[in-house]
């Protein structure tokens, strides 16, 4: 279970309307479900996860088996990668809203932004 689950507190969380918070969940709920989907290993049947390198100037990545040696090309697994998609309005809502405030001027701008953005992202 996550916040995905329940709109309502979704919604509340980071005040937006259901009908948004119910759109963001439905994308996030997806996402999850192709990554699981998506994370099984060829070879052995366990699971794989997404590695990237630590090297600063590097947007080198992978994915890994974690019971064999199995890894191979990240672009293959889009729904993987996509998986971990960062949600970037739950974590402002985190923020104190005075600060918040302060980081963002249209907090409503942002939230329609990346209601677009996410019904632009196509996952295969
Ligand atoms: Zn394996």
């Amino acid at each position: 279970m996550s916040i995905y689950n329940n709109h309502e507190e979704y919604a509340e969380k980071i005040g937006c309307t259901l009908e948004q918070a119910e759109r963001i969940c439905a994308h996030y709920l997806k996402l999850h479900e192709d990554a699981v989907e998506s994370s099984t290993c060829p070879e052995c049947g366990g699971v794989l996860y997404y590695e990237s390198s630590d090297a600063e100037y590097s947007s080198e990545c992978w994915v890994e088996c974690e019971g064999c040696d199995f890894t191979d090309d990240a672009e293959k697994y889009p729904a993987l990668h996509f998986g971990y998609d960062f949600d970037v309005l739950l974590w402002f809502s985190t923020m104190p809203t005075e600060e918040r405030e302060r980081e963002i001027r249209d907090w409503q701008g942002l939230i329609a932004m990346e209601i677009a953005n996410m019904e632009g992202t196509k996952v295969v």
